[in-house]
């Protein structure tokens, strides 16, 4: 399944260009009271959903997907866990490059692990990227997204991937200079997440996926999951050894090389094989979000 969430918070089942509406499926959900779960409720209820949303299909309104806003397909990330240079070659720019280190040792990941980013970060696709700080360099990072689906606590190599409940696709959108990844990745709108999550059975194999990144149409970077350092289950079990896993919770692969600053007017292309393809607009934080 191709789920999306779009404008109003609604609930879509992406089919080629079109879109049906299965919101009627989320009344199936359990009804949160105070305090509120620590975990995305569709994502955690998803396997027991898929009957009700299959049943929603037969009287869903179809849309096309070119006519809706696209938002981010986890609504309540409760981590957004992300790692750092975790493709050999983006290690090897990112120390070639002062204006990519700012004098910071830039460690593999094996010895710097992990760090986390604000979920308030986090935005679809039709919201686009308000950048906050102009005059400082900003950079485009595409990523695969995991997104867990189950409660995942010191978990083995494998079955750590049975711990995922689908995959999209992740702009760790980053200003560079000295200080600490989690406060320079964590501006509002700096995670964007899109265009659906592609549930976990539609996508063979994680670990051999094309990435693309366009700014404006020239592609800056392209690059495939089978070159990461630490792969997508070690992650996991990397993650799950020290905090448990969430439903809902993000886990950013980390990107390959190719970075580059962006900046408000660019328009970012950003696809994965087997997951999709999204525009993202750029803006001043001062200006509007396009209305759609
Ligand atoms: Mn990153």
């Amino acid at each position: 399944m191709k789920l999306c969430r779009f404008g109003g918070d609604r609930l879509g089942l992406v089919d080629g260009e079109r879109v049906r509406d299965v919101t009627a499926a989320l009344a199936q959900l359990p009804g949160a009271r105070y305090p509120l779960p620590n975990h995305d409720v569709l994502i955690a209820n998803l396997p027991a959903l898929r009957g009700a949303i299959e049943a929603a299909v037969k009287a869903a309104p179809v849309l096309a997907l070119r006519d809706i806003a696209l938002l981010s397909p986890v609504a309540n990330a409760g981590k957004i866990v992300a790692a750092p240079v975790n493709y050999k070659k983006h290690l090897e720019e990112a120390r070639a490059d002062p204006a990519l280190h700012h004098q910071n040792q830039v460690a593999e990941i094996q010895r710097v692990g992990l760090f986390l980013k604000a979920t308030s970060s986090v935005v679809g696709p039709s919201e686009g990227i308000a950048i906050r700080h102009p005059e400082r360099r900003t950079d485009h990072e595409i990523e695969l997204a995991a997104v867990i689906g189950k409660r995942a606590d010191r978990v083995s190599r494998e079955t750590a991937l049975d711990h995922v409940a689908g995959y999209c696709i992740g702009l760790d959108i980053t200003v560079r200079g000295p200080e600490e990844r989690s406060l320079r990745k964590s501006i509002d709108g700096y995670t964007v997440l899109g265009p659906w999550l592609v549930t976990a059975d539609n996508v063979p194999d994680p670990s051999s996926l094309d990435l693309e990144l366009k700014i404006n149409g020239e592609v800056r970077q392209r690059a495939n999951t089978r070159d990461l350092i630490i792969g997508i289950a070690d992650l996991i079990v990397f993650a799950s050894s020290f905090y448990t896993l969430m439903p809902g919770d993000v886990l950013l692969t980390g990107t390959p090389e190719g970075v580059g600053p962006i900046k408000p007017g660019d328009a970012i292309d950003a696809s994965i094989s087997h997951i999709g393809a999204m525009r993202v607009a750029v803006r001043a934080a001062d200006a509007p979000a396009a209305v759609r």
